[in-house]
C-alpha cells in the first residue's frame, strides 16, 4: 500500500512534509481489507500513529469529495490520555488536513473552557481532546455529537491506567451508534479487550508492530550499578551518549525533583516535568528542550506520556519501570519516525533480577554491562575533540580566528609552553564547561543467574563454589552481630545478601566469605568506603580451604 491511492490534498500535505512511504501502522490501516471498518491497533508510539487515523478517517471526512465542506458540527473525536499528545495530535492533524481546508479543535483539561466552547461554537472538522474535558463539553452541549462519523480513542491502555474507564464509556454513550470505532493502544489488556468488545462491531485486528519483534530503532542496555551510585550512573550515561536531547524517568516526583536539582547543579541544562506543574510551566520545559536551551528532561511517567521530540535520542531509567508496558513507553520516546534512539536501564544489582523480568517479559533485548567509566567518558571526550578540531581545520580558517591564534603565539608565557603544551591548555579551556565524570564502583556483571553459585554456599561446605574470605576488625568485643553485620556488608561492598557466605565471629574480628564472582566488587567498593567507617576496616585474607580454624592476628 503506498500514499498513491488517498485523495489528492492529503498525498499533497503528506508530500510537503517529505513523507514518501507508509510506515507499518499506516501500511496496515490503509489496507483495503481496513476500509470503513472498526478497527482494534496495536502500534508503539512513535510508529506514525496519527498519521495513520488521520488517513484512516479521510473516508469519513472527505467523502468523494477532495475538500472538506466549511466547519460545522464536527465529524470526527478523537481522544488522548494527557494534555501533551492531545495537543500533538492537533497539531499533526492540522497539517494533514490543511490542504484539505480542515480545522481541528482541542478541548484539554488545564485549558481555558470558554475559549473552547466559542472555538466549538465556530465549528470544526475534527476535535481532539482528554476524556474529561471532552466529557464536559459533551455534557454541556458545548459538542454537538449528533453528527460524528468516527471516534478515536488514542493510547486506550493508558487512558484505562490513567482512571478515565468511565469517561471514555460516557462519551462512546453519548456518540451515534452507527459511528466508526478506532482504538489504538501500545498493548490490549484486558480491559481494553472489554471496551472494544462493549463498543466496536467487527472490528479489524492490526497489530502493526507483530508481538516479540524489537522496535529496530532503539538500541536497549542494562547497566548494573551500585544502588547508591544511581544518579553518579545517570551523569555517566549522559556524558557518554551527549545526545541532543536525552529523558530521564524516575517513578516519583520527589526523585524528579532531587535528580533534577543535581543534574542542573553538575551543569547539565535540565528541565523538569511533574505532575505539579501548570500548563504554561510545561509548555515553556517542553519549548525549552525543542529550541535547544535545554537538553536534558527529567521526568515522572505521567508527566511524559505522548512526549513527541524528534531529536531525542537517550532514554535513561534511572529507577526501574513498574511493568514492561511502561519500559516500553519510556523507551518510546526515542526512535521516532525512523531514527536511532538508545535506551538505557540503569538496574542497581541488587534488583537484577527483576531489571532481567522487566526486559524479558517486554520481549527486549538489552546488552548488559557496567555503567559507562569515568575513563570511558574520558576516552569519549578525547575522540570527539579530535573529530571536531579535524573537521574544523578542513576548513579556510577565518581571519579573526587566526588573529587570536597569532595573539595566543605571541604570547611569551604561552609560547614558551611549545605547540604541545599550548594544545594541552586549550582542551583543558573546551573541557571546562562539561559536567565532570563520576567514578564509579566497578559492578562487574555475574554471569546470569542459573549460573551463579547456590545461595549461602559461596564457601566448601557444602559442595558450593569456594568464597573468597574477608576479615574486618571488629569481632564479639564490638558486638559483632550478623544481624547488622549482614546488612553492614551488602551496603559497604554492594553486595547481595545471598553472595555473602558464611561468616564467623571471633573475639576481635569477624571473618566472611563473599561469593568469588562478586569479591573483586566487593573489595573494590569496601576500599572506596574505608573513610566512612574508618574504625571498621575489611580487608582480604588468603583464600583458606573450609573455615579458618583461629584468626591470625
Ligand atoms: P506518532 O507515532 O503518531 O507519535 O508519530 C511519530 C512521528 O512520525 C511524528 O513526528 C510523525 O509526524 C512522523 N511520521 C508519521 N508518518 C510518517 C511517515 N510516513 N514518514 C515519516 N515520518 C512519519
Amino acid at each position: 500500500m503506498s500514499f498513491a491511492d488517498l485523495p489528492a490534498p492529503l498525498r499533497a500535505a503528506l508530500a510537503d512534509r517529505g513523507y514518501a512511504e507508509p510506515t507499518p501502522v499506516q501500511a496496515a490501516v490503509l489496507q483495503p481489507e481496513a476500509a470503513g471498518r472498526d478497527l482494534l491497533v496495536s502500534a508503539q508510539t512513535g510508529s506514525g500513529k496519527t498519521v495513520a487515523y488521520g488517513l484512516a478517517l479521510a473516508t469519513e471526512l472527505l467523502g468523494d469529495s477532495s475538500r472538506l465542506a466549511p466547519p460545522g458540527p464536527p465529524l470526527a473525536l478523537i481522544v488522548a490520555p494527557t494534555r501533551e499528545l492531545a495537543l500533538q495530535v492537533k497539531a499533526e492533524l492540522t497539517w494533514l488536513y490543511a490542504p484539505a481546508g480542515g480545522r481541528v479543535v482541542s478541548c484539554v483539561g488545564g485549558m481555558d473552557p470558554v475559549a473552547e466552547r466559542r472555538q466549538l461554537a465556530q465549528g470544526a472538522h475534527l476535535v481532539v481532546g482528554t476524556p474529561g474535558r471532552l466529557r464536559d463539553h459533551l455534557e454541556r452541549g458545548n459538542l454537538a455529537p449528533a453528527s460524528l462519523r468516527a471516534v478515536v480513542l488514542d493510547e486506550a491502555d493508558e487512558m484505562l491506567d490513567l482512571g478515565f474507564k468511565e469517561e471514555l464509556e460516557a462519551i462512546l454513550e453519548e456518540t451515534p451508534a452507527e459511528r466508526r470505532t478506532l482504538m489504538f493502544s501500545a498493548t490490549v489488556p484486558r480491559g481494553i479487550a472489554a471496551l472494544a468488545k462493549g463498543y466496536q462491531r467487527d472490528a479489524l485486528r492490526i497489530e502493526a508492530t507483530t508481538q516479540g519483534e524489537q522496535h529496530g530503532d532503539i538500541e536497549y542496555r542494562a547497566a548494573l550499578v551500585a544502588p547508591y551510585e544511581l544518579e553518579r550512573a545517570v551523569v555517566n550515561v549522559l556524558r557518554l551518549e551527549d545526545p541532543r536531547i536525552a529523558m530521564v524517568f524516575c517513578a516519583t516526583r520527589a526523585t524528579v525533583a532531587r535528580l533534577h536539582g543535581n543534574l542542573s547543579e553538575r551543569g547539565f541544562s535540565a528541565v523538569a516535568l511533574s505532575g505539579e506543574l501548570s500548563q504554561a510551566e510545561r509548555n515553556r520545559a517542553l519549548q525549552n528542550l525543542r529550541d535547544g536551551r535545554a537538553r536534558v528532561c527529567v521526568a515522572t511517567d505521567v508527566a511524559a506520556r505522548g512526549i513527541d521530540l524528534p531529536d531525542l535520542g537517550l532514554v535513561i531509567h534511572a529507577e526501574l519501570p513498574r511493568d514492561p508496558e511502561t519500559l516500553l513507553h519510556r523507551s518510546g520516546r526515542t526512535g521516532r519516525a525512523g531514527r536511532k534512539g538508545v535506551s538505557v536501564l540503569l538496574v542497581p544489582h541488587t534488583r537484577r533480577a527483576l531489571g532481567e523480568r522487566l526486559l524479558a517479559a517486554a520481549r527486549v533485548k538489552a546488552a548488559w554491562g557496567p555503567a559507562p567509566s569515568a575513563e570511558a567518558i574520558r576516552a569519549r571526550d578525547a575522540e570527539r575533540l579530535a573529530e571536531q578540531a579535524r573537521a574544523l581545520a578542513a576548513e579556510e580558517p577565518a581571519e579573526e580566528d587566526l588573529a587570536v591564534a597569532r595573539t595566543l603565539l605571541a604570547d611569551p608565557a604561552l609560547a614558551a609552553q611549545g605547540a604541545e603544551g599550548l594544545a594541552a591548555a586549550l582542551v583543558r579551556v573546551l573541557r571546562a564547561p562539561l559536567p565532570a565524570p563520576e567514578e564509579l564502583s566497578e559492578i562487574t556483571a555475574r554471569p546470569p543467574r542459573r549460573e551463579a553459585p547456590a545461595p549461602r554456599a559461596a564457601g566448601g561446605q557444602d559442595g558450593g563454589q569456594e568464597g573468597i574470605w574477608f576479615r574486618m576488625d571488629v569481632g564479639r568485643n564490638g558486638n559483632a552481630d550478623p544481624r547488622w553485620l549482614l546488612p553492614f556488608l551488602c551496603r559497604r561492598g554492594h553486595v547481595t545478601r545471598q553472595e555473602i557466605g558464611r561468616i564467623r565471629i571471633l573475639g576481635r574480628e569477624t571473618q566472611f566469605e563473599v561469593a568469588p564472582y562478586a569479591a573483586a566488587r566487593f573489595a573494590a567498593a569496601a576500599r572506596r568506603a574505608e573513610g566512612e567507617d574508618a574504625h571498621i576496616r575489611v580487608e582480604p585474607m588468603q583464600p583458606v580451604k573450609g573455615p579458618p580454624r583461629r584468626p591470625r592476628r
